[in-house]
């Protein structure tokens, strides 16, 4: 293990594998979060427990952070408790989804103490954590970028730096969220009415998937957690609305209408509403399912 430690904030879904990575690439991990039972899956692999962000920015240069919301973001950076008070850190990296704002915010909070801040938000899911595959898209000081490079590549096997402007990854990545969430809601409504009409659930997918209707939740939302009926991508639904409200926010601060995108984020809303906690972002078609009196299950696969 090399002696620098790194440190990493918000264990969860998409934290948990990246520790796991980076602690398979020989790394000490100094490790925090609120849920002590995140805490010790992380402790049990390796990584070593600091009981608040402070102390883990106390000891470690390079801290990376992913948290669920944009408030998680601003009270790890920079509240009571938060890595701001750690002597150590240098180079803050913002591994969630929580738009350009806050990573201008946080970048602001953190230059007074002389700590480069670069938002490197991810796309591909637990499974690209878990295998290390994600999409990583950096934006902030080129020599920050340069100094993390390693660490980022050994979570993604797509890292791009974006730009030198704080926040250009996180827009980036809203861009990119925001159209898989909007091609997800008319997948849903497709699907539905594709059962509806009598088709096979399982041949349709195969053949959108084949065909010029596929895309990633075609693939990896319909495919396996749909058609199983288990639902688990492992992206949960509220997180996603949380990427269309901020992606629509940014685009109305920019004078834009997108009402397509504005449409597909009513989908969610009434999923949200009617949907149990904690549901996963597939879970989106039991609404379209609701309304057609279907189900997109594979043969021996229907709930009901
Ligand atoms: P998650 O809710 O599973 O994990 C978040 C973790 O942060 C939890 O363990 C929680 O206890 C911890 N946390 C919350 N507040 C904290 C605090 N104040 N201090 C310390 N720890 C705190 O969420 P996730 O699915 O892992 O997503 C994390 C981020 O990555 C989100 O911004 C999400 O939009 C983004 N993302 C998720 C996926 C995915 O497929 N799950 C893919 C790409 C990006």
């Amino acid at each position: 293990m090399s002696g620098a430690p790194l440190g990493f904030v918000g264990l969860g879904a998409m934290g948990a594998p990246m520790v796991r990575r980076l602690l398979a690439a020989g790394n000490r991990v100094l490790a925090h979060d609120t849920n002590p039972a995140a805490l010790s899956v992380a402790v049990s692999r390796g990584a070593e427990a600091r009981g608040s962000a402070a102390a883990v920015a106390a000891e470690a240069e390079t801290v990376l952070v992913s948290l669920p919301t944009p408030s998680a973001v601003r009270a790890v950076a920079l509240g009571p408790g938060g890595l701001v008070e750690g002597r150590a850190m240098r180079v803050y990296v913002d591994l969630s989804t929580t738009g350009a704002r806050v990573a201008r915010e946080v970048a602001e909070g953190l230059a007074p103490r002389g700590v480069l801040a670069l938002d490197a938000p991810v796309s591909g899911g637990v499974a690209g954590a878990e295998a290390g595959t994600l999409s990583v898209m950096a934006a902030g000081d080129p020599a920050a970028f340069e100094r993390v490079r390693p660490i980022l590549e050994a979570l993604g096997s797509n890292t791009v730096f974006v730009g030198e402007a704080v926040g250009q990854g996180q827009t980036l990545k809203l861009v990119n969220n925001l159209l898989a969430a909007t091609t997800w809601a008319a997948g849903c409504e497709a699907m539905a009415m594709g059962v509806k009409a009598g088709l096979d659930p399982e041949l349709m997918v195969r053949v959108l998937n084949a065909s010029s209707g596929r895309s990633f939740p075609t693939e990896r939302f319909a495919a396996g957690p749909v058609l199983s009926r288990r639902f688990d991508f492992g992206f949960r639904m509220e997180l996603m609305a949380k990427d269309m409200r901020l992606a629509l926010e940014e685009a109305e601060a920019l004078g834009l209408v997108m009402p397509t995108c504005g449409a597909a984020r009513t989908l969610y809303g009434l999923a949200l509403a009617q949907g149990a906690p904690g549901a996963d972002v597939t879970e989106l078609v039991r609404v379209t399912e609701g309304w057609a009196g279907v189900e997109v299950a594979a043969r021996g696969r229907n709930e009901a």
